[in-house]
């Protein structure tokens, strides 16, 4: 589980309000205005701390329970709570989900995560949410210069990919690779 720790500092502000900071008899009136940004950033790096807490946890238990209904005698068999960290949504949005990886050896990692949509169901004012686990396979490139992904929608094409993956030998390629790998040659 991934999440930027809190200083004694920072906890120390975020429980305080304006009213109870001792005010120096010599502070300016932007001194003032200085503690009180303090106090608010400070509860602003809390609660965001806290967020990226649970959607890292939430990642990581999302991530475990799909492969394991979905990919039993695979993923789920052979990855545990501890292969698996969980990450915050990268821009720590409310109600965003998370992600999580785990490695596979060899520098091959599976990435889950879930996209979440509400749509309107065109009867009612109610919204329908729905959610969408995607799983990607993320692999070196037998070039050397670059990674390339595979989104895994069934167990048959996740041994696929493996295979596909490994069974490649490196090489230096001197006349660019055949991979969409993201390497500049
Ligand atoms: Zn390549």
């Amino acid at each position: 589980m991934f999440a930027t720790p809190l200083d004694d500092t920072t906890l120390d502000l975020a429980t305080r309000s304006y009213d109870t900071v001792l005010l120096g008899e010599g502070d300016t009136p932007l001194g003032h205005l200085r503690k009180q940004a303090d106090i608010h950033q400070a509860h602003h790096t809390v609660s965001a701390h806290y967020r990226a807490v649970e959607q890292a946890q939430q990642a990581l238990y999302v991530a475990i329970d799909h492969t394991i209904n979905e990919f039993p005698a695979t993923l789920g068999s052979v990855l545990w709570e501890e292969h698996w960290t969980g990450y915050p949504d990268p821009w720590l949005t409310e109600d965003a989900n998370g992600f999580a990886v785990a490695h596979l050896g060899d520098g091959v990692w599976v990435h889950h995560t879930v996209t979440t949509s509400s749509c309107d169901d065109g009867h009612s004012v109610r919204w329908q949410v729905s959610e969408r686990h995607t799983v990607t396979l993320i692999a070196p490139c037998s070039c050397g210069q670059g990674y390339r992904t595979a989104p895994i929608a069934s167990e048959d094409e996740l041994l696929d990919m493996v295979h596909e993956f490994t069974r490649e030998p490196c090489s230096i390629s001197k006349h660019g690779c055949p991979h969409p790998c993201g390497s500049a040659r």
